[in-house]
């Protein structure tokens, strides 16, 4: 398994241990989490990803050979920002579900909702100051923060690119070039 992918998956790990030693008038609103399958308003949000899970993600979308011939015939995607405003959706989102959801990057584990209703009312609402309005969780977004400052500082320890990127913008440019390199590997090995 790829290192960073195993790195994720720790850190996956590290996040369920987190709920599952959660006070009990937290794990009151653990069991009101309304995220589910299908429900795709948070998709559209921004998203800033480290690196590490930036190759993660590709790694995992590399497994998907549907995925990849997506992603080969996608246009690039606006800035995070364009993005929301123009209500564009995630390059990773297909059929309502996350083509890499055991990879998915930090923010879209740690954006717990506690309405689904608010937020499709967020998505449709095309004012972005009403995602704020949405009822989440903040215990796994501060975990998520502080394993996020963890991945960033061992990045920099070791001179290695420790921003983020913004998935919207980078996504594309990133998941290509992965799979370019991965089908001239292939080539060369054929
Ligand atoms: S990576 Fe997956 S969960 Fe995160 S925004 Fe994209 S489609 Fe949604």
């Amino acid at each position: 398994m790829p290192p960073f992918v195993e790195l994720m998956d720790t850190i996956a790990a590290l996040l369920d241990d987190a709920r599952a030693a959660a006070p009990p008038h937290q794990r009151d609103l653990y069991s009101r989490i309304e995220c589910r399958k299908g429900c795709t308003a948070c998709c559209y949000i921004p998203l800033a990803v480290t690196a590490v899970e930036a190759i993660a993600a590709t790694a995992m979308l590399l497994r998907d050979e549907a995925a990849v011939a997506r992603i080969r015939t996608a246009r690039a995607q606006p800035n995070g920002a364009e993005r929301w405003r123009r209500r564009i959706p995630c390059m990773l989102l297909h059929d309502g579900a996350c083509a890499i959801y055991a990879q998915r990057p930090l923010p879209c584990r740690a954006y717990v909702s506690l309405s689904a209703v608010r937020c499709d009312e967020a998505l449709a609402s095309g004012d972005s100051g009403e995602l704020l309005a949405v009822p989440t969780l903040d215990l796994p977004h501060e975990h998520a923060t502080e394993l996020r400052a963890g991945i960033r500082a061992a990045c920099s320890a070791e001179g290695l690119q420790d921003a983020h990127v913004e998935l919207g913008s980078w996504g594309w440019p990133i998941f290509s070039n992965a799979i370019a390199i991965a089908h001239r590997n292939e080539g060369a090995t054929a």
